[in-house]
């Protein structure tokens, strides 16, 4: 007999060999069982199928943890192959796994699918559905297994076997039914049948290739998505074709305020309105910072490797970076007819640079907490497949900072922080939630330090008062750390500020400060940013708002749209006095219709325009809109100018 043991602790035996299913379907209820799609055996997540054969530990896996989401829709991705295969006889199957947003499935096929065959395709998939047959693990020998999807037609099956299974006499293969219906080489686990997958959709085809290398055998790719519940489902596409309309990589366009070019992956050509807002949100952080004791400091882009070396980039970070060779190292490979060597490294973050600036005087504790702040440009050597517009750029400036404190003085400095991060959130109506990261495994220094350092972060949290969660054991290795991700309008999440506290740093650049005891001592240096990348902030902003910045931050704030010529001196008077109030303001001259000129101003998203007509003239005053389309009907220049900066300084 074996013992398995339950989640409450009870313990049961059983013969070796009893199905998961059937042992649960003995102790627990039967309405769990039956919702049951899958198991934990000790770490292992397994089919209800599987056999106990030693002492072990068993957890149900019911539809709602992630973990079961990701194995459901791989599940799902199977029954897509099947249709396709039943509805396409002679489609080779490629891989179908699950991703963050669902699932795909490759396949090679005769001729690309058209929307209908997709149609057809997921009608497919509802029916086997709805007849619930059964996801089967089998356990063929491997020659077998070869042989059958040599048989079959399948070489891409045959290569996976052989390159996954060398070694094995045994492969594991699923079917759905029966092997006529569907089979696949997989080593599993799936839900235990397809009545079980309820609320799935495909959504688009792609061409990939074998193993995504473009000399390979060209593929399709089917999209789709699951999820337990149908509201889930619909909820998740919602927010897909709202994310769409979002796309800051389209509304970057349309709205002309950044643009990409081949030559430059990666880096962003910001146009006449994206610099607008780019300064707007770099100026900020500066009104925001100055006062909270930062001083904004510029160091250089290109470091010797020196720099690196003692920062330990060179040895751990260097294919991040985009090395770089002197003309001095240039020409002495020239004369010794050798290849020239990098020497130097354009930066990837500020740190090592502010180390030197804090070591380039004598500190002392008076001086301290001493705070760098700095914008200049970082570069990052990203893989050009991974870069995808502002989110992912290897050109880019951050609101970077460090502060080097004592360690009597961390709790109070990041208290402080914290209160820096809650203000600049909210003046931009911003909802964050805020995670500790604590000592991983593999981690450098002191027990003692990190224990101290973890409890004075949390002390900080209690005392700002920020709820939070923690993260065991997700902390950098040179210090733990505290992130902040904003929720947008839309719900989805975004790591965007940090506090990173670092022991490790100002001691491979031997930092010091003289202390009250006059002895000297170490510092602490504060890594953080609030907005993370002005580049990926902007990204985020543009979709949280979904191009329509608030006042304070939209690039034009108002257009002055004059009706007919003989407006136009009027309206020329009208521009003056709003630009003299400090805003940011454009006057359409052209000869067009009034309501074509509004519709663009709207496209444009400019919060304000002022129809100028023949009574406005005769008044001396304008006509006001909104860009939602909202009459405001008529008003002195003076007076909507003095509710527009209003606005402007209260950041609605
Ligand atoms: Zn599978
Ligand atoms: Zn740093």
């Amino acid at each position: 007999m074996i013992t398995i043991t339950l989640p409450d602790g009870s313990q049961r035996s059983v013969p070796p060999g009893t199905p998961v299913r059937d042992f649960a379907s003995g102790v627990l209820p039967m309405a769990v069982v039956k919702k049951a799609i899958a198991a934990y055996v000790d770490d292992k997540l397994v089919d209800l199928t599987h056999p106990l054969n030693a002492d072990a530990r068993l957890r149900l896996v019911l539809p709602d943890g992630p973990d079961a989401l990701q194995m459901y829709r791989h599940s799902t991705a199977h029954l897509l192959a099947a249709a396709v295969t039943n509805l396409f006889p002679g489609t080779q199957c490629g891989i179908g796994p699950a991703t963050d947003e669902g699932f795909f499935y490759d396949f090679v096929v005769e001729k690309p699918f058209v929307p209908e065959d997709i149609e057809r395709i997921e009608k497919k998939m509802r029916e086997m559905a709805q007849q619930d047959l059964v996801y089967e693990r089998q356990i063929w020998p491997r020659d077998e297994a070869i042989e059958f999807f040599k048989k079959r037609g399948e070489p891409l099956k045959v290569q996976l076997i052989e390159e996954k299974t060398a070694g094995q006499t045994e492969v594991s293969c699923y079917t759905i039914k029966d092997r006529e219906t569907f089979v696949d080489f997989c080593v599993g686990p799936h839900v235990p049948s397809t009545g079980k997958l309820k609320a799935f959709k495909l959504l688009t085809t792609s061409n990939a290739y074998w193993k995504g290398d473009a000399h390979n055998q060209p593929m399709q790719r089917v999209y789709g998505t699951s999820f337990f519940k149908d509201e889930d489902l619909k909820a998740h596409l919602t927010q897909v074709e709202e994310a769409k309309k979002r796309d800051h990589r389209k509304l970057g366009k349309d709205l002309g305020l950044f643009m990409f070019h081949q030559w430059a992956p990666g880096g962003a050509f910001w146009l006449g309105k994206g610099t607008l807002v780019y300064n707007l949100l770099a100026n900020y952080m500066r009104e925001v910072l100055f006062p909270a004791g930062y001083d904004e400091v510029k160091t250089p882009i290109i470091f010797n490797k020196a720099l690196w070396e003692t920062s330990g980039h060179w040895a751990h970070y260097r294919e991040n970076m985009f090395l770089v060779e002197s003309r001095d190292v240039a020409a002495h490979a020239h004369t010794d007819g050798k290849a020239a060597e990098p020497d130097m490294a354009t930066k990837a973050m500020n740190c090592p640079g502010h180390m030197l600036l804090f070591g380039s005087e004598t500190r002392s504790y008076r001086d301290l907490p001493l705070r760098f702040h700095e914008q200049t440009a970082l570069h990052r050597n990203e893989a050009s497949g991974v870069l995808s517009g502002l989110t992912r750029v290897r050109q880019f400036s951050q609101d970077d900072a460090h502060c080097f404190v004592m360690e009597s003085q961390i709790g109070e400095e990041v208290e402080r922080l914290l209160n820096l991060v809650k203000r600049v959130y909210g003046d931009f109506k911003l909802q964050y939630s805020v995670k500790l990261s604590t000592r991983p495994t593999e981690y450098l220094g002191e027990l003692a330090t990190w224990n101290h350092a973890e409890s004075e972060l949390k002390k900080a949290l209690e005392a700002a008062g920020v709820p939070y969660t923690v993260d065991e054991g997700d902390g950098a290795f040179y210090g733990p750390k505290i992130d902040f991700d904003i929720t947008d309008a839309i719900g989805r999440k975004w790591q965007c500020g940090t506090i990173q506290l670092d022991y490790q740093m100002p001691a491979r650049f031997g930092l010091k400060y003289v202390g009250a005891d006059n002895a000297e001592h170490q510092p602490v240096v504060i890594h953080r940013a609030i907005f993370g990348s002005f580049e990926r902030f902007i990204g985020i902003l543009i979709e949280h708002f979904a191009g329509a910045f608030p006042l304070w931050l939209a690039p034009i704030q108002v257009t002055v749209l004059p009706i007919a010529d003989r407006q136009l001196e009027y309206a020329e008077r009208v521009l003056e006095q709003v630009a003299a109030a400090g805003l940011r303001v454009t006057l359409d001259r052209r000869v067009e219709k009034i309501g074509y000129k509004i519709r663009e101003a709207q496209l444009q998203k400019v919060p304000y325009m002022l129809v100028i007509g023949d009574r406005e003239v005769a008044e001396g005053t304008v006509s006001v809109r909104t860009r939602a389309g909202g009459d405001q009907g008529g008003s002195p220049v003076d007076a909507f100018v003095t509710s527009a900066r209003d606005e402007v300084a209260r950041r609605v």
